[in-house]
């Protein structure tokens, strides 16, 4: 297959491309380079079934030649990106999903749709399943991206009734592990680099707020497996091990054998208090669950971000 990914520099969109490429696919890479990092893509350069192609996708989007796929990982996804770029935000998770939908209806290709945990904001139910409609506040400085990814599963869903395209939803959970920005602004990459720095660790609030935490490798396993075998339906993709961000922090120190302190700093606003993935629907339909543990994870992190001299 030929496929067409978006935000191809990020985090994900690169690693997803690997993916892509080691089973033997061609991927066209589209990023505009606002959170991305070219850096991610620099072993792909020599790699002839790679092609990477500078455009905002909010804009427009174009691709020479045909694709079979077209999957829409472009958007910041970091609190403090989408508080910096709100409109930004706001766009690539509308008229960017448009240009990227248009796309994939104009060449028939299969449509993937990058969502979010974060649909369903603070939830009232625990842990989430697919079924449930979530608990955003639409006006709060999180909104910009929780709409956003909202209203492009409302125009995914829209596309897929109306002009019956091929399409996918994924729900992505918390993921972590190696070309996550130092700077990134998000827990895991904050607590490593804070302790391979000797730095006191953030915490934000009393840190009994929940997350679960995928490792990279299993994210990407279960997006390929959507990619491929799912259905039109939203599938969260998540490794369901739940743990406090304190207890994230006193892991973080133990692994790293760090001597930093632990400061309190404030809850940004709608923080989500909790949250857990319920797999069911992946394990079922993919024979997807995640292996790699919040431990094993953390160290190849941990390595990742010393190889980078931090
Ligand atoms: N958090 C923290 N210290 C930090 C960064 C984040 O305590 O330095 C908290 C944040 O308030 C949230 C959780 O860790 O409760 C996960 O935050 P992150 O930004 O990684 O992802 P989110 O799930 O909020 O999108």
């Amino acid at each position: 297959m030929r496929v067409l990914i978006t935000g191809a520099a990020g985090f994900l969109g690169s690693h997803l491309s690997d993916r892509f490429l080691a089973e033997g696919h061609e991927v066209v890479g589209v990023d505009n380079l606002i959170t991305g990092d070219s850096s991610n893509l620099g072993h792909l350069q020599r790699d002839e079934r790679f092609r990477f192609s500078r455009q905002d996708v909010s804009r427009a989007l174009e691709v020479d030649g045909s694709v079979d796929g077209v999957l829409h990982f472009a958007s910041p996804a970091s609190p403090i990106d989408y508080l910096e770029h709100p409109i930004a935000t706001l766009d690539v998770g509308s008229l960017g999903t448009r240009n990227a939908l248009e796309l994939a209806r104009a060449q028939g290709a299969r449509f993937f749709m990058a969502s979010t945990s974060e649909v369903y904001g603070d939830p009232l139910e625990h842990p989430q399943r697919e079924t449930y409609w979530g608990n955003v506040n639409p006006i709060g400085p999180r909104s910009v991206y929780d709409e956003a990814k909202r209203f492009s599963e409302a125009l995914t869903m829209a596309y897929h009734r109306q002009h019956g395209l091929d399409t996918r939803i994924v729900r992505i959970f918390n993921t972590y592990g190696p070309r996550m920005r130092a700077r990134d602004g998000r827990v895991v990459s904050n607590f490593v680099v804070q302790a391979l720095a000797g730095d006191p660790l953030t915490i934000y609030g009393e840190g009994s707020q929940s997350r679960s935490f995928c490792y990279v490798s299993d994210e990407v396993d279960g997006i390929y497996r959507l990619f491929m075998h799912g259905d039109a339906e939203p599938t969260n993709i998540g490794n369901p091990d739940e743990f406090t961000v304190r207890e994230l922090a006193d892991l973080v120190l133990e692994l790293t054998g760090s001597k930093s302190k632990i400061v309190a700093r404030p809850l940004p606003i709608d923080d989500p208090k909790v949250r857990r993935p319920d797999i069911t629907r992946a394990r079922e339909m993919l024979g997807w669950s995640p292996r790699v543990p919040l431990r094993e994870g953390l160290k190849h992190t941990i390595e990742w971000f010393k190889g980078q001299g931090i």
